[in-house]
């Protein structure tokens, strides 16, 4: 049995042809996590945190490992539908059980840097969705729509989260523009170089968290704390992003690799 489809994708990324963009960030204990707002009393997610287990020493004369812990929605990541309450009652809708399919897809690249650059509290609307669309056609069935706001070039600065005292202030999506995109174009989900895919203003939005609510709702994933999405073409890349198989997983820490043609 032969596919040259496959052959030829092998070739490709030997010869160059296609070449491999690394979306995730790095999981050190200085990733920066979400900070929901205190006064609710809502939990915390956990930082990465790390410890050496043996280095080729007492602990283990031949061997290097590490134990850590984390947040499942820690650094570059995975959010599935069972992540939000409107999302609970989907059938495979966790790390586990989510079809194959939802990992791998084409990506949209919508560059909103500008504006977010000019309000960091910047709503991406159904209008700038349409007029991304108009110059780079239709946002197909089962796309990645990664949102561009080169927001990950700010990690390691306290702008990245840019928390004042009513919370974060970083951009993200007009309720509409979510329903738009889960329903009148079918993605996959939503990708976000931001710390979680909503806006940091979000949970005064309404629907509280949008993003959230309405993709899950719909049954779609998202992917949060992106980089490298400027150097992605507006459309044609191929996202890989296949979470750890936690049972009942609501997320995952996520190695998102993009391939993109020269
Ligand atoms: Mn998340």
């Amino acid at each position: 049995m032969s596919n040259s489809v496959l052959t030829d994708l092998v070739q490709s990324l030997a010869s160059g042809s296609i070449k491999i963009v690394d979306l995730s960030g790095t999981l050190e204990p200085d990733t920066p996590t979400l900070q929901l707002p205190e006064e609710f009393g809502w939990g915390k997610s956990w930082p990465f945190h790390i410890e050496e287990i043996s280095r080729y020493n007492e602990k283990g004369p031949a061997w290097y490992w590490n134990n850590f812990k984390c947040g499942e929605h820690t650094g570059t990541h995975f959010d599935a539908p069972i992540h939000w309450v409107t999302g609970k009652d989907h059938e495979n809708h966790a790390t586990d059980t989510l079809p194959l399919d939802n990992f791998i897809g084409p990506a949209c690249v919508i560059d909103a840097t500008a504006e977010s650059a000019a309000d960091p509290d910047f709503l991406m609307t159904v209008e700038f969705v349409q007029a991304w669309e108009a110059q780079h056609g239709e946002i197909e069935p089962d796309s990645w729509v990664l949102f561009r706001s080169d927001w990950s070039k700010k990690i390691g600065s306290d702008d990245y989260l840019n928390m004042h005292d009513d919370g974060g202030h970083t951009p993200g999506w007009e309720p509409d523009t979510i329903i738009f995109l889960a329903e009148e174009r079918n993605v996959r989900g939503v990708g976000v170089e931001t710390v979680g895919t909503d806006a940091g203003q979000a949970s005064g939005q309404e629907p509280m968290f949008p993003c959230h609510n309405l993709m899950h709702g719909a049954n779609k994933c998202g992917l949060a704390s992106l980089k490298n999405l400027d150097q992605l073409p507006p459309k044609g890349a191929v996202i890989i992003a296949p979470p750890l198989k936690i049972r009942e997983g609501s997320g995952s820490p996520t190695r998102v690799l993009a391939l993109v043609a020269e």
